[in-house]
């Protein structure tokens, strides 16, 4: 027997999940998240970093100069979830300022309050702190009302009148008029066959946890102490962009840190099947060698530091894009998956996909 779950179930709790089902709840639906009690996923096991300029072309970069506003007027609204403004630094080693160089300039004449310096362009930017908005979302939701069922979707079906049916690992269903899709890589593998597959891709990507005291501040590139510091050349976009040309398994280490509550993230190694098909976690331990063997070549002292191994799967947009809105052939089923720059990008466009949900169908 099918337990009736309200307007709308959202399937996924991460950043996606979470930001739509308060939008949607804004909207006065009755909203239930359905997902596995899991912590080790991209929304919180990432630098969380936000751009206050627009880092992506067209709309969605004019999307992302909201983000800032939209993150305080959502502490505002529901207390801390971790926001804080900082700075970005793109890095460059000293055998790369031929190609970095006017890349950083260019970037530098365009975007306000930038500043060139010694191998590096710092610019504004903002953070969702992983440590607090992971323990924050779940009050949050449950003050704001949205119901939670902790639980892994097999799969989706249409119901022959309207709406659709939830079926559980555990063999319990769930049914509900909308389904919002929003469980990251596996939004691929729940998509309804009738509808043809979306074209995301998925990555594994892996960062060491280091421990404030297991990392004293002289190691860190300059930039830290003030927020997120990336490569300016980074290699993760190239990776996902060529993914349909692999004919094997490829990976890149892209040399980050990022502050986390309690220390820093260092990474970050990204893990690529052929075609970014779905794939089973890489093994740990290559992985954490793979990761530290491309951190040396940069920085050799934090690259040898000790430090807990996180992997967590990541989607990414194929050819079509992220997911987002209705599923063209399937009424009430809507999606939202598959961001690059997530946080720059799911507080401005959550509220609008909420009320595309709430409006006439
Ligand atoms: C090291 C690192 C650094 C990053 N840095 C940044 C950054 O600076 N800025 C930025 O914007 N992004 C960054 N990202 C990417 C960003 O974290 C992700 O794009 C974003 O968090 C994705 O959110 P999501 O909710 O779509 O997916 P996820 O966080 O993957 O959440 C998916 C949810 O679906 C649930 N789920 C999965 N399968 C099922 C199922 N079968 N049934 C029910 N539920 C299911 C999961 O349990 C989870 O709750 C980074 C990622 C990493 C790993």
């Amino acid at each position: 027997m099918a337990a009736a779950a309200g307007d709308v179930l959202v399937i996924g709790a991460g950043l996606a999940g979470s930001l739509a089902a308060l939008a949607l709840r804004q909207q006065g639906l009755a909203v239930t998240v359905v997902a596995p009690a899991q912590r080790a996923i991209a929304s919180f096991c990432g630098y969380g970093g936000v751009s206050s300029w627009p880092a992506l072309p067209g709309s969605l970069g004019e999307a992302m100069v909201r983000a800032p506003g939209c993150w305080q007027a959502l502490e505002q609204r529901h207390g801390p979830l971790g926001w804080q403004s900082c700075r970005l630094s793109l890095h460059w080693r000293e055998a790369e300022a031929e190609a970095a160089l006017p890349l950083a300039e260019r970037l530098r004449a365009q975007v306000p309050d930038s500043q060139l310096l010694q191998g590096r362009l710092s610019l504004p930017f903002g953070r969702l702190d992983a440590e607090v908005l992971a323990q924050a979302l779940p009050r949050v939701l449950e003050q704001a009302g949205v119901r939670r069922v902790d639980g892994q979707v097999e799969r989706l079906e249409a119901l022959p009148a309207a709406g659709w049916r939830l079926w559980l690992t555990a063999g319990d269903q769930l049914e509900a008029a909308q389904v919002l899709l929003a469980a990251g890589p596996a939004s691929s593998r729940l998509w309804p066959a009738s509808t043809g597959a979306p074209r995301l891709g998925m990555s594994w990507s892996g960062a060491l946890e280091l421990e404030a005291a297991a990392c004293w501040s002289d190691a860190l590139p300059a930039g830290a102490a003030d927020g997120i510091v990336i490569p300016l050349l980074g290699q993760r976009q190239g990776l996902e962009t060529r993914c349909q040309a692999l004919q094997q398994q490829e990976w890149i280490v892209d040399a980050g840190v990022a502050p986390r509550r309690g220390g820093w993230w260092l990474g970050q190694i990204s893990v690529v099947a052929p075609a970014g098909a779905v794939q089973a976690a890489p093994d740990a331990t290559w992985m954490e060698a793979e990761l530290r063997r491309g951190l040396h070549a940069t920085w050799p002292e934090l690259a040898a530091l000790p430090g807990r191994l996180v992997q967590v799967p990541v989607a990414f947009p194929g050819a079509d894009g992220p997911l987002f809105g209705p599923v063209a052939g399937a009424p009430g089923l809507w999606g939202l998956a598959g961001f690059s720059a997530a946080f720059s990008l799911l507080p401005v466009l959550a509220p609008d996909l909420a009320s595309a949900m709430a409006g006439p169908s």
